[in-house]
């Protein structure tokens, strides 16, 4: 090694051990202070952010790091840090609905419109916050994309322990799951299964028809100079085949950042929205002069007429029979949310404080 490269590496030293850190400086600092509270108005004046439904605690505290004077990045992944570290949560991070074999993997992304450089991880085993990681790829290694087993060491490189993302709760709802799925094979249903307050709790928040319901969280900045960022964070399809990755952690995908245009992520049928490139597609129609919500209306109708043409995915009137939701600011800092179906919402953090909106969308529920 050159003399000129260890000194760099040395000074780099303890600059760096602050930034790689599972828990970093921010979250010390905004856990000191109560989150949601309202700013002053100042230097941080002018950011907008918006995020997915289940965003609102994650865009309070993103908002409070942005009045702290945080990059806009950090304070979108400590946003959704929120998420990924709630076990309630149970389509993000810790606590997330494991694979079909009874493991979480988890797939993040970040992009920077500043410099259009992005980072991600697909797969990540063992590790509550792959955000944290898909950032440390695009600042840390001149790649974007690490997946499985590579993605893993490198987390471990910088810091990240090996913990279990499973919990008591997400065990139970993989095995009702597990045991269900044939009568053919060793595993059985008790019948005390079903009455488990757990168990109950997941078929009345997702339901138990279909049974593969999903869910992801998508953060947007532009922060009051005009930067334009995204994360998106998720555990995926529920009970995925193991190695499966959707949307959120493909650029282009489930997020596209481009400076002096504008930020997008998505939630939802992830599958529909990789053959469409959907984020990158609302970007470019805000570059052709399109609204926000004109933007991801257009996407989502690009979803529907060229995706998933067969009857399995289709009700009686040839509609899609899943969702794929749109989060968008523009370079003017104007935010939308958009859905094929109706009924779902969006939540945007500004100056004025943290609120939730009905997302536009295609077609109407019901109809
Ligand atoms: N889009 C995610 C995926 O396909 C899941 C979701 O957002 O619901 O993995």
């Amino acid at each position: 090694m050159s003399t000129s490269r260890r000194r760099f590496l040395k000074a780099a030293a303890a600059a760096s051990v602050a930034s790689v850190l599972p828990s970093s400086p921010f979250e010390e600092k905004l856990q000191a202070q109560s989150p949601g509270v309202a700013g002053s108005a100042g230097a941080a004046d002018g950011y907008i952010l918006v995020t997915s439904a289940n965003g609102v605690e994650a865009a309070k505290a993103a908002r409070q790091a942005l009045i702290q004077g945080y990059d806009p990045l950090d304070a979108a992944i400590v946003g959704v840090n929120v998420n990924e570290l709630d076990p309630n949560d149970v389509s993000v991070g810790y606590g997330g609905i494991p694979n079909e074999e009874g493991v979480v993997q988890l797939d993040a992304c970040v992009m920077d419109g500043r410099t259009m450089k992005a980072g991600a991880v697909g797969a990540l085993e063992g590790c509550k916050t792959p955000s944290k990681v898909a950032r440390l790829v695009m600042d840390r290694t001149d790649r974007v994309f690490l997946v499985g087993e590579g993605a893993r060491k490198f987390a471990t490189a910088h810091g990240f322990a090996v913990e279990d993302l499973l919990t008591a709760r997400t065990r139970k709802i993989w095995l009702y799951w597990k045991e269900r799925m044939s009568d053919i094979d060793d595993w059985e249903l008790s019948a005390k299964e079903a009455e488990d307050p757990d168990v109950k709790w997941f078929l009345e928040k997702y339901g138990s028809e279909i049974f593969r319901p999903q869910g992801t969280i998508h953060m947007s900045v532009r922060s009051a100079k005009g930067e334009l960022v995204g994360v998106t964070t998720t555990s995926g399809l529920f009970f995925k085949i193991s190695g499966r990755l959707g949307d959120s952690p493909v650029v282009g995908a489930g997020i596209y950042s481009e400076g002096g245009v504008g930020s997008c992520g998505s939630t939802g049928r992830g599958e529909a929205n990789l053959v469409t490139c959907g984020s990158h597609t609302v970007v470019e129609f805000l570059r052709q002069g399109k609204s926000p919500e004109e933007a991801c209306l257009a996407a989502l109708k690009r979803i529907d007429e060229k995706t998933h043409r067969v009857a399995r995915h289709r009700d009686e009137k040839g509609r899609p029979k899943f969702n794929v939701n749109f989060y968008c600011v523009d370079a003017k800092g104007r935010t939308a949310g958009a859905a094929i179906w109706s009924g779902s919402k969006y939540v945007v953090g500004d100056n004025e404080g943290v609120r939730t909106l009905e997302s536009a969308y295609l077609y109407r529920k019901g109809t």
